[in-house]
């Protein structure tokens, strides 16, 4: 699949030099290849606070995946602090609660010029101050927020809430400003390719590694994410996706996402489990061929997953198989879309059993195959979110994914599942490649990052989702979307 043509370094210098009204997107840093326990090389990280295990957990989470690492707290915990400076990091202390002072801090972590993207981790604190409004917290968000906007190309902006944060009114307060200020934040610094999130958390290790994943390449186009790091009955969250020798049903892989998907996991070590209809047999077959030549193991499963027969053949042939299955990717999806005037039944029974009931149908046959701690991932859109002209089908079907994913997370947690739903925004693929020019060109122009996702972004995040990294996230919906303006 082409990348973008505004990224094109030809055609980009040509229209800088032509005064039209639209904006350029900055080139994603992305990740390639196989993960590997350095993401972070050749980036920096910088904590505002290092007082606690979490503060310590986010720091070496980050300090492991290789980033050069500067403590700016000024009253940091002096034996938490060595152990960073001990791993290589040093300390730059800065008062964070003016605008300024932690830009210097910035600044000084780095040699003069220094354009290698930066991590800023900040915690957000509680205020000594009796103030709701202009207090210690919601002073730092600006001088945080200062320092981000001048930051180099493709850096990160994380803003933790603690446990500590939680439990009564002043905490509710301070938390729900946190995740205003971060909608608004993520809008503006999408230009420079850079993005920013919210960690709420409840357990430091999932947010560790929680945080490594957001800071890395691999996050490019995820933006504005608001998520919960919880405690997981399956163990503790790795540092990496640990796929070797699991095995991972990926529904509606012969081309597209799933395709992107099925060869993201194989990569990993997964043997992949490659669903779609029997006419895309021969795009399943050049899928299966690439993961294959690559050393992967992949099998195609030809089936409806629309169809009680179809979920049923997918759980035999898996059953008969290397079975038992580790994980699975719900990702079949079809469009018909017509405004509500136009829309047959026809349109709008296919839609919502392809997209939705299919999913039942196939978890339903597969469950007797799935392991203790095995991971679910739901393809859900922003268009189930914020809903879109024409799309009453689809937007319904896509919504109750969602609700899907969270009930399943609830139903299964005692068992160590996990299920979670993405919701992707404009994708460059066969689906998108039907949109009129101007509505794919409008679509950029209303994301935070100015241009659309490739598949392998939502590959990485499903690869996330489904390895041991991500074991502190269940139940939660996750936009895929480079920060799109729908809904957010
Ligand atoms: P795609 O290129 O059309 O791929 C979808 C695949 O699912 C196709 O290979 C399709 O086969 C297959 N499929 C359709 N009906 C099936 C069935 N009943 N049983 C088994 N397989 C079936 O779409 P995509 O863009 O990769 O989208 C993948 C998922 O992401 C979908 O759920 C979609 O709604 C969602 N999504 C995509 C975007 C985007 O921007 N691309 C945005 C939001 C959400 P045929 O092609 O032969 O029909």
């Amino acid at each position: 699949m082409q990348d973008d043509w505004s990224l094109n370094p030809n055609v980009r210098k040509l229209l800088r030099r032509v005064p039209l009204p639209i904006s350029l997107p900055t080139p994603l840093r992305r990740g390639l290849g196989r993960s590997t326990a350095t993401e972070l090389l050749g980036t920096r990280a910088v904590l505002t606070h290092l007082r606690d295990s979490l503060d310590l957990a986010l720091a070496q989470a980050v300090q492991h995946a290789g980033a050069a690492v500067t403590i700016a707290d000024p009253a940091g915990d002096t034996t938490l602090t060595g152990r960073i400076v001990d791993g290589g990091g040093q300390l730059v202390p800065a008062t964070a609660d003016l605008p300024g002072g932690l830009l210097a801090a910035i600044v000084q972590s780095g040699a003069s010029g220094d354009r290698r993207p930066v991590t800023l981790i900040h915690r957000v604190t509680r205020p000594h101050s009796s103030d709701l409004a202009v207090n210690e917290t919601t002073d730092a968000l600006l001088a945080v927020g200062h320092a981000a906007a001048q930051l180099p190309a493709n850096s990160r902006l994380l803003l933790v809430i603690g446990p500590d944060l939680r439990g009564d009114s002043l905490a509710g307060l301070m938390t729900a400003a946190t995740q205003g200020f971060a909608r608004s934040a993520f809008k503006e610094l999408g230009k420079t390719g850079s993005t920013c999130h919210v960690l709420r958390v409840e357990d430091a290790q999932a947010a560790a590694a929680l945080a490594a994943f957001l800071a890395s390449p691999r996050a490019a186009f995820l933006t504005g994410l608001d998520l919960l790091a919880q405690k997981s009955l399956a163990g503790d969250a790795a540092d990496r996706p640990a796929l070797e020798g699991k095995s991972v049903l990926v529904t509606g892989a012969a081309r597209g996402i799933g395709a992107a998907i099925a060869e993201r996991l194989a990569l990993e070590g997964a043997l992949v489990w490659i669903n779609d209809i029997a006419q895309s047999q021969a795009a399943a077959a050049d899928t299966v061929a690439q993961i294959r030549a690559r050393g992967g193991q992949a099998e195609f499963i030809a089936a409806d997953v629309g169809t009680l027969t179809g979920a049923q053949a997918i759980a035999d042939a898996i059953g008969k198989g290397q079975g038992p299955l580790h994980g699975i990717i719900h990702n079949a999806g079809i469009t018909r879309d017509r405004t509500l005037r136009k829309m047959s039944v026809a349109q709008w029974r296919q839609v919502l059993q392809v997209n939705f009931g299919a999913m039942h149908l196939v978890q339903t046959a597969v469950t007797p195959l799935l392991q203790p701690g095995a991971a679910m991932v739901l393809m859900s859109s922003v268009m189930g979110i914020s809903g879109n002209f024409g799309q009453t089908n689809y937007s319904a079907s896509k919504s109750a994914v969602i609700e899907l994913a969270k009930q399943w997370a609830c139903d299964g947690y005692a068992r160590g599942l996990r299920a979670n739903a993405i919701a992707p925004g404009f994708i460059l693929t066969d689906m998108t490649a039907q949109m009129p020019v101007m509505n794919r060109e409008m679509a950029k122009q209303l994301t935070a990052l100015l241009q659309p996702g490739l598949p392998l972004d939502v590959a990485e995040l499903a690869c996330f989702l489904i390895g041991a990294q991500s074991r502190g996230v269940t139940g939660q919906v996750l936009r895929c979307d480079g920060g799109m303006a729908f809904g957010a």
